[in-house]
């Protein structure tokens, strides 16, 4: 993976996309209750990247599950596509991504919150939240 790479994904409709530019961060999973709610799936996978790297464009609408958390979906066809805690970083959704495979997870949050069935690679856990960032 090239850091110059530009990575482009959006909603199910098209109407709001982005625009991520160089490696994320890091990948994680998330199994708590509101990640499970708002994506519907009983996880949550995403890619972390510096917000100064990601443009957003459409309209979106968002939500807050915790002040300030602001987890921003598309108002046409609901797609939950990006959360933002206002901090130095964007969570991007791994679904929301125009190509499959093109990151791999290093770690899981919530594990106490997990479908016993699931299969996942070797990841580091996190019973709840990772340390001192909610996913
Ligand atoms: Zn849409
Ligand atoms: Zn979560």
């Amino acid at each position: 993976m090239q850091d110059s790479e530009t990575f482009t994904g959006g909603c199910a409709c098209g109407q709001l996309t982005f625009r991520a530019h160089g490696a994320p961060k890091r990948v994680g999973l998330c199994h708590c209750m509101t990640c499970r709610k708002t994506t519907g799936s009983v996880f949550n996978a995403f890619a972390i990247f510096p917000a100064d790297r990601v443009t957003i464009s459409g309209e979106s609408r968002s939500w807050e599950a915790m002040p300030g958390g602001q987890r921003r979906f598309c108002p046409q066809c609901g797609s939950l596509v990006v959360y933002s805690d206002g901090g130095g970083e964007i969570e991007i959704m791994l679904g929301a991504f125009d190509r499959t495979d093109l990151f791999r997870p290093t770690y899981e949050a919530w594990t106490k919150r997990r479908e016993s069935w699931l299969c996942t690679p070797d990841l580091i856990g996190y019973p709840e939240n990772r340390g001192d960032v909610t996913s």
